[in-house]
């Protein structure tokens, strides 16, 4: 009788510590505004694309009390973040006020940005006087991909170029392969299938075995979506960006249509856990 309580105690042990392991190895997504989501757990987590301002009618943006919480680690189930990262320069993605109060405030994170937006926050933290060099890193904008590792995190950028190229040629857009806890997504910033066929057709090995990709929601509404999303990245789940608070029924229903897997990410605090969905 004794043995088998205390067998079914240690199971209960060794059984409850796998529970709270496994809890622990959940990766959770949450919208933070536009393209801006904060991906992981208490653990380890990435921002990208989620320190804005308001710029626009067009463009949701996240309130400066939860970008506060953001930066002293305190939001939500999530932790201190690790990475934060911004896919271009654009006032929709990337503001350099945030992106100095983060480093200032976590100095054992770090930031990623490509050397074209490094230039504009440098301007912000010469006006601080506060030395954060250190914390950032930078991946050239030459076609090729960049990888960092930091705090067993890994991510891969590669040059993505912006839509519209009339207009944003000189714009350094860069795309991000997130890999954390064993969950790799994908990051696109503002492009479109015109410009980034080409660079994902050349990356297509880094691309396999995509869980998530992280789309504006144009690049989802052509008629050639279906085939260039499958042919070219075939994620499990999508999730639709860059959505206009005023987008109509009818954009919203065609690209339900055209994907079973995508997520709409309209509210901000819209979070979901994507191994979850990896299950079903
Ligand atoms: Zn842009």
């Amino acid at each position: 009788m004794k043995i088998s309580y205390r067998r079914t105690l240690l199971f209960a042990l060794v059984y409850g510590v796998a529970i709270s392991c496994f809890s622990q190895d959940k990766v959770t997504i949450s919208y933070v505004g536009n393209m801006g989501v904060l991906i992981g757990n208490d653990k380890q987590a990435v921002l990208i694309d989620g320190f804005h301002k308001e710029y626009g009618q067009q463009y949701l943006f996240p309130p400066d009390s939860l970008i506060k919480k953001i930066i002293s680690g305190e939001y939500d189930e999530f932790g201190t973040i690790d990475i934060a990262i911004a896919t271009h320069q654009h006032k929709d993605h990337f503001d350099p006020v945030y992106f100095h109060s983060f480093l200032d405030f976590n100095k054992s994170s770090i930031a990623i940005l490509s050397p074209q937006i490094n230039e504009i926050l440098n301007v912000e933290i010469k006006k601080q006087k506060v030395d954060l060099h250190e914390q950032i890193k930078t991946p050239d904008y030459d076609g090729k991909v960049h990888t960092f590792h930091h705090e067993g995190i890994e991510i891969k950028a590669f040059q993505c170029d912006h839509v519209n190229p009339a207009r944003h040629k000189s714009i350094e857009n860069t795309a991000y392969v997130i890999n954390v806890k064993g969950v790799s997504i994908l990051h696109v910033g503002d492009t479109n299938w015109d410009v980034v066929e080409k660079h994902l057709i050349e990356h297509k090995e880094l691309l396999r075995h995509l869980d998530v990709a992280i789309l504006p929601y144009w690049m989802l509404l052509e008629e050639k979506s279906i085939e260039l999303v499958e042919r070219l990245i075939n994620p499990r789940t999508i999730y639709a960006t860059h959505i206009p608070p005023n987008i109509e029924e009818v954009q919203k229903k065609g690209i339900s249509e055209n994907f079973q897997n995508v997520v709409l990410f309209t509210k901000i605090g819209q979070a979901m856990e994507i191994r979850d969905i990896r299950v079903r």
